[in-house]
């Protein structure tokens, strides 16, 4: 499909959701993700313990009404500074009011922070102007004529133009547009994505787009041929569509000066200062040269006689005002003035500008599982809480935090104005994509941040049954800017999917049954922690070392030293014992050792070691501080 291809190749580097995108296409994402939700997952018999947890149907639609207006298409993939944002900031207050959480004290929700949302181009500033043979003049109009793409610095060029071609520098093909031609300080004007395009044997992958198809390749190729800046046309098959302009914000990093310009343009140009070939041939249109290139495959590239550019722009970094949404309800008893946050960024990726996978396409991300569903927490979590009769025994501060998709920003932004004092906030427990379910696993990062965490969320598991996975380390998220202040923090989470930051995170792929039961889950685990008679103290604990030097040649364990002061010593190992196995395992290698002491930490394991001539077995508790 043609369609899909032209997104394929715009200068991305990801582009297997593209195909699926359109429309519920049979084996697209999309169609596979909702053909995830709707087969029957595998679940492995329930632990002996029951799981007694059952679905409340009125609260399911209630979430799920949340998450799906949240991630509604009105929403607009929430982009900070969008209107879309500002109707999901609107809901958030109403339902805070309605639960009945106590706002700031400036009597709103809000606690407003500045981010540097986008630049733009300056459009005033912005001008760019073809000069002629005879007097010839063209001039462009922004947006219409011509597309000035957003780059690191404002630029005023003068100069002359040079045809490239497709501006490809592929010396593995030996195709090298900017061979014999020198266009250092010169503006080029090339044909954009790569020559060949439906012939299955090119050398530019076939009927595939090959790398030098993408616009950082052939930024890249211009910048090493000293290029002052580019003007680029798309090329006939991106053009058979209106022959559109392509979004200024397409790679904002990038420091080259771009701009696109109308292949109508630039058949006015080659009118007056054809290209001529080694026959001597005059090429006079962009479709002639096309079809020149693609005949041989020898580069054309040549100064485009008497033509200069004057070309200018600026950029424009527009801050925008946004909101962390912050509610609460006050606590009652000996740590009320502790505090538990209960968090979700409500932010998306909008129209995908930035952080998006699906290889450029414009379209809302509308982001129902990131993070429709964890602001859906929040917010359902905050009605339960206000609802109860007795009031919790920390302060319970529930926060919707903004722009965490241009990195945390929200939450960073929190970190450093805190509402109530970091030292006394007991704990942070953040939740983001809780919308897919699988095999009733559920992923806890950052449980290791307090030792006093892990039986809280392990005793609330009772009746659900979780798979409670708890990695060392990772996960990019809110708890993040709390970790680094050393406040215990938890990020619950379902797993990553195949349309994370896609437009097809949508809500018809979610399931929200199994949303509502991380937050029935959750409501056991926030009783848990709001009741903890003292505060969890933070520190990822030590890694537990037992403390002995080990060499495993020939597959044999030998104890080459031992720490002083070590569990090893206290527990009785000695230099020179061979440790043949543990818990009545052979140990071949010392790598297994290290994996038991992880796995094993806290409980006692039987060592069987050969002391000598004889077998030693000892007992050892795999716990410092013994
Ligand atoms: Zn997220």
């Amino acid at each position: 499909m043609r369609h899909t291809k032209f997104f394929q190749r715009v200068f991305t580097i990801s582009s297997f959701s593209v195909v699926s995108a359109l429309l519920l296409i049979p084996g697209s994402v999309a169609a596979q993700a909702v053909a995830e939700k709707e087969a029957p997952v595998a679940t492995e018999a329930a632990s002996p313990e029951q799981e007694s947890w059952q679905v409340n149907e009125a609260t399911l639609r209630q979430v799920s009404y949340d998450i799906k207006y949240m991630s509604s298409d009105e929403m607009g993939g929430r982009q900070p500074g969008t209107p879309g944002i500002k109707m999901c900031e609107d809901f958030i207050v109403e339902e805070y009011k309605k639960a009945g959480l106590k706002p700031l004290a400036d009597g709103t929700y809000f606690q407003e922070l500045e981010v540097g949302a986008t630049r733009t181009v300056d459009k005033e500033a912005s001008a760019l102007f073809l000069k002629g043979p005879n007097d010839a003049e063209v001039k462009l109009e922004l947006g219409k004529d011509f597309q000035q793409l957003i780059c690191r610095k404002d630029f005023d060029l003068k100069n002359d133009l040079v045809f490239v071609g497709y501006g490809i520098s592929a010396d593995e093909h030996n195709y090298n547009e900017y061979a014999g031609v020198d266009v250092e300080g010169k503006i080029v004007v090339l044909i954009r994505f790569e020559p060949q395009g439906d012939d299955p044997n090119s050398v530019f992958d076939g009927t595939e787009t090959s790398r030098h198809a993408s616009g950082s390749s052939k930024v890249t190729a211009a910048r090493r041929a000293k290029a002052a800046g580019i003007l680029m046309v798309n090329d006939a098959k991106s053009a058979a569509n209106a022959d559109e302009l392509i979004q200024p914000d397409r790679f904002p990093t990038n420091s080259l000066p771009i701009a696109q310009i109308k292949r109508s343009v630039l058949d006015e140009v080659l009118k007056s200062s054809p290209l001529t070939i080694p026959t001597g041939q005059k090429l006079d249109s962009v479709k002639a040269i096309e079809a020149q290139i693609d005949s041989n495959l020898e580069p054309i590239s040549q100064p485009l006689e008497g033509w200069t550019a004057e070309f200018k722009s600026k950029f424009v970094q527009e801050t925008t005002k946004t909101n962390n949404i912050v509610g609460i309800i006050e606590g009652e008893g000996p740590n009320a003035d502790e505090t538990i946050i209960i968090g979700a960024h409500y932010d998306h990726l909008g129209m995908g500008a930035y952080g998006s996978r699906a290889g450029g396409r414009r379209e809302i991300h509308n982001g129902a599982d990131d993070n429709a569903t964890g602001t859906a927490a929040v917010i359902e979590l905050a009605r339960r809480f206000n609802a109860r009769e007795e009031k919790p025994g920390r302060r319970m501060v529930f926060i919707c935090f903004t722009a965490e998709e241009m990195g945390l920003l929200g939450a960073f932004h929190y970190c450093q104005n805190p509402i109530y004092p970091l030292e006394k906030t007991a704990a942070m427990v953040n939740f983001d994509m809780i919308g897919w379910l699988r095999n009733n696993e559920l992923t806890l990062y950052s449980l290791n941040s307090s030792k006093e965490l892990d039986p809280v969320f392990e005793t609330a598991n009772k009746g659900f049954n979780f798979k409670l996975k708890k990695p060392a380390s990772g996960g990019g998220s809110d708890q993040i800017p709390f970790n680094q202040k050393d406040v215990p923090n938890v990020f619950i989470h379902t797993g990553t999917t195949a349309v994370y930051h896609t437009p097809e995170d949508d809500f018809e792929a979610l399931d929200c049954e199994g949303a509502l039961k991380v937050i029935d889950y959750s409501e056991k685990v926030l009783d848990g922690l709001v009741s903890l008679k003292s505060k969890p103290t933070f520190g990822t604990p030590k890694p537990f070392r037992l403390g002995v030097m080990l060499d495993d040649a020939n597959d044999v364990v030998t104890i080459e030293g031992v720490t002083e002061g070590s569990v090893a010593e206290k527990a009785g190992l000695q230099k020179g014992d061979i440790i043949l196995e543990v818990d009545g395992k052979p140990l071949t290698k010392r790598r297994e050792l290290s994996l038991i002491t992880r796995r094993d930490a806290g409980k006692t394991v039987k060592f069987k070691l050969k002391r000598g001539d004889s077998e030693v077995m000892l007992n050892v508790l795999l716990k410092t501080g013994q």
